[in-house]
């Protein structure tokens, strides 16, 4: 889940390694380390944010054209400068960054000890180090033989950059589950776990698969297979501007990414609707003979599928079952053959989400990824892929990327409804109508509400608790909102289906507990409000978020959105969710893009 950079070319790798490591910090932030290579390789590493490091190398003259940078997020090791990467081997013959996890390490150590290795950090990486050193040493037959021996033999997900201390000129990079790109330029080459990081330098890239090694020279990548046969690659161009990864006067990446939701709504819809018509990758024959279907991610994602499915289930009558990545994949399911899974993943590389993909495809059933990063690999490996157009999303907490995602959800649901036969196409021309309002809406929204929501915001800096509630889809995104909360400010928050409460939740309730109430859904909010009655005459202080024309007298504070169809309000409802919840950190001084403990892309179990 870290950010990794290498360079190697013709400039001073000091400063390019610092500028991607700034654009990937949001991937990890326990430490960050840099090893560079002059005539020696130096190392340096300072824990917390990426300023330590900067401070720690001021004013040294690092002339090298060749280094490697990272960014950390602990698993193995607390975060500390001595856990920080690079990791070097016993006797300095190896230098890398990993990004991952090695499962099998213990393993690795006792037979490493064995051999006389001794380790100085609580790291799996220090023994990555050390198993390649102990390769390279044991068959003597060069860098990328001690990799691949290394891929066999550990478990787990990686990508690394490498130096030898023998190969001044070469920098080596391998992966297996965990991101990693390699650019090329008239200056030299890159390797970085995102694209952010190198944007600046090149648009020009190679993405490497998994169990693939790279070479890297001054002035060419060589690609190998696990036999060490040269593989050739495509290369590919990212579309990507700078400007998107900036934050162009916004103080922040969240609130920046909150103010481009309208833009990327229409985006994600204008790329798949054409002349009124949903038009998908997948053919209408595969799609109507779905049966079921599973919907499967982690986090807010998850959150999108619980909306998916009580959409697509109301729409097309198909059972729709909403699962956490993490558990689906353990759960050993059998699933239906004439099903269909949907993994859905800003990144593409969500470490639980792919290994779902990969269970459903080894059960031989079809998959669709809905995905933000494009050639990620949850793109590459599903069978259909629909890109939502979100652009690179900074900011630990999604916003934007959560909305186009929703988008792309809303038209599965409206286009299979179609060729199942459940609406009729007057139906079906009035729901694409309303989606393609939705920019539309949220701008409207994002106008009228945000100074608002500023002032209350500052008034609930301190509170300790918080309850989203609401039934159906409203309770959907009070998921949402509630992970949003807790994410950036660090409040404790609960989302309840608002039925639930009275079964045991509601004795939490007190004077001034706060209460956010989502109620849109025509058919039951009346049943919503007699909830928030219920906490309401338990002393709570409630917020109500609903349309117009629902008016909920009682509520301290409302907060009133515009009228859709009661499906897509997930998508105008969230906008406040996401405001309150940016105030709430921004006035408790927080650091809202980068909250502590999480890293955006969650490429480890
Ligand atoms: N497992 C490694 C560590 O704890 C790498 C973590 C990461 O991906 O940042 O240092």
């Amino acid at each position: 889940m870290c950010g990794i950079v290498g360079y190697n070319g013709k400039e001073k790798a000091v400063n390019i390694l610092l500028d991607g490591l700034s654009r990937l910090e949001y991937r990890g932030y326990d430490s960050a380390g840099l090893a560079i290579r002059d005539k020696k390789i130096e190392v340096f590493k300072a824990k917390g944010k990426l300023d330590n490091l900067r401070e720690k190398i001021k004013g040294k003259r690092l002339k090298g054209t060749i280094g490697i940078g990272h960014t950390r997020w602990a698993t193995h090791g607390e975060p500390s400068e001595n856990n920080a990467h690079p990791h070097i081997s016993n006797d300095g013959c190896v230098t890398l960054v990993h990004n991952g996890i090695i499962e099998n390490y213990r393993e690795m150590v006792l037979k490493l000890e064995s051999h006389g290795y001794k380790f100085y950090s609580e790291t799996d990486t220090e023994v990555l180090a050390n198993v390649i050193d102990y390769y390279y040493k044991k068959y003597k037959n060069g860098p990328m033989d001690a990799i691949n021996r290394t891929m066999v033999r550990v478990r787990g997900s990686y990508a690394i950059c490498v130096m030898f201390e023998d190969y001044p000129d070469e920098l080596w990079v391998a992966r297996k589950d965990s991101p990693m790109i390699i650019g090329i330029s008239d200056d030299g080459l890159y390797a970085a776990s995102d694209v952010p990081a190198i944007l600046k330098y090149t648009r020009n890239v190679y993405y490497i698969d998994n169990m693939e090694v790279a070479c890297l020279t001054k002035n060419k990548v060589t690609f190998y297979n696990l036999n060490g046969d040269e593989i050739k690659k495509e290369l590919k161009e990212i579309k990507w501007n700078l400007s998107v990864a900036e934050k162009n006067g916004y103080e922040h990446f969240m609130i920046k990414e909150i103010n481009e939701e309208d833009e990327v709504i229409k985006k994600t819809f204008n790329s798949f609707v054409h002349n009124n018509k949903i038009e998908f990758p997948i053919s209408d024959d595969e799609l109507k003979n779905i049966k079921q279907i599973y919907i499967v991610a982690c986090g807010s994602a998850y959150h999108v599928g619980v909306c998916a499915g009580y959409i697509i289930e109301d729409l097309t009558k198909v059972s729709v079952r909403v699962d956490i990545a993490s558990e689906f994949r353990y759960r050993h399911l059998e699933l239906d053959k004439d099903g269909l899974v949907i993994i859905v993943s800003q990144s593409g590389e969500t470490a639980d989400s792919l290994a779902a993909l990969r269970e459903a495809k080894s059960q031989g059933v079809k998959t669709l990824g809905i995905v933000n990063v494009v050639s990620s690999t949850i793109a590459r490996e599903a069978d259909y892929v629909l890109y939502t157009l979100a652009g690179p999303e900074i900011s630990v907490a999604t916003t934007k990327a959560f909305s186009t995602q929703l988008i792309v959800s809303y038209l599965f649901g409206i286009h299979l409804a179609l060729l199942k036969g459940k609406i009729t196409n007057k139906e079906y021309t009035s729901l694409i109508k309303e989606v393609s309002t939705l920019g539309d809406k949220t701008k409207k929204i994002l106008d009228k509400l945000t100074n608002d929501i500023q002032k209350l915001s500052s008034e609930f800096a301190n509170v300790k608790d918080a309850f989203y509630i609401g039934r159906g889809l409203d309770y959907a995104i009070s998921l949402e909102g509630s992970l949003k909360l807790k994410e950036v400010s660090y409040i404790h928050s609960e989302a309840y289906a608002a039925g639930e409460l009275k079964h045991g939740t509601i004795s939490l309730i007190e004077d001034g507990t706060l209460v956010i109430g989502i109620v849109t859904q025509d058919d039951i909010y009346e049943k919503t409000i007699s909830n928030l009655m219920e906490v309401k005459s338990r002393g709570a202080y409630i917020i109500t978020i609903s349309p117009e024309n629902i008016d909920i007298p009682f509520s301290d504070y409302k907060i009133h959105i515009p009228n859709t169809s009661k499906y897509f309000y997930p998508s105008l409802a969230v906008i406040p969710l996401q405001l309150l919840s940016y105030y709430i950190s921004v006035s408790r001084g927080l650091d809202v893009d980068k909250p502590r403990n999480l890293a955006k892309s969650v490429t480890v179990e």
